[in-house]
This record gives structure tokens, sequence and C-alpha cells, in this order.
């Protein structure tokens, strides 16, 4: 049994404000309003949800290896 990791801390790159932030452990967070300055972060590029792009944690789904959410949806 892996041992995934629930709690990223994501950062604002546009405020840089940072929080500790539960993840889904069954699904992937596409937007996320920053806590700081109310911008919406949405995931880079091949990323599949802001915590892979903004946060120090990858989401659950991406540290226990699996499919995750890319692939699903428009390229
Ligand atoms: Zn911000």
């Amino acid at each position: 049994m892996s041992k995934v990791v629930l709690q990223s801390v994501l950062t604002c790159p546009e405020c840089g404000h940072s929080s500790t932030d539960t993840m889904p452990s069954d699904a992937c967070q596409f937007f996320y309003d920053c806590k700081g300055c109310g911008a919406v972060l949405r995931p880079r590029p091949g990323d599949c949800c802001v915590y892979c792009s903004f946060g120090d944690i990858p989401c659950p789904p991406v540290q226990e290896d699996a499919a995750c959410c890319q692939g699903n949806g428009p390229a």
C-alpha cells in the first residue's frame, strides 16, 4: 500500500501566496482560486491539475503513477 500525500502547498505564481490544501484523492483539480490575490489558477500545459503545476506535491493519481486524467478531454 503506497503512501499518498493528500496535502500540498500550493504557491500562487501571481502573488506568491502559498497555502496548504488537501487534494481530492480520486480526482484532479483544474481550477484554483488563490486565497491571496483571487487569481484563478489553471494547470500549465502538460500538467493535469493545479497541484502538479503549482503545488510542492503532485496530485495523488500522479503519486501512484496512475493514468490520472491525462488523455481525457481535448489536447
Ligand atoms: Zn495569488
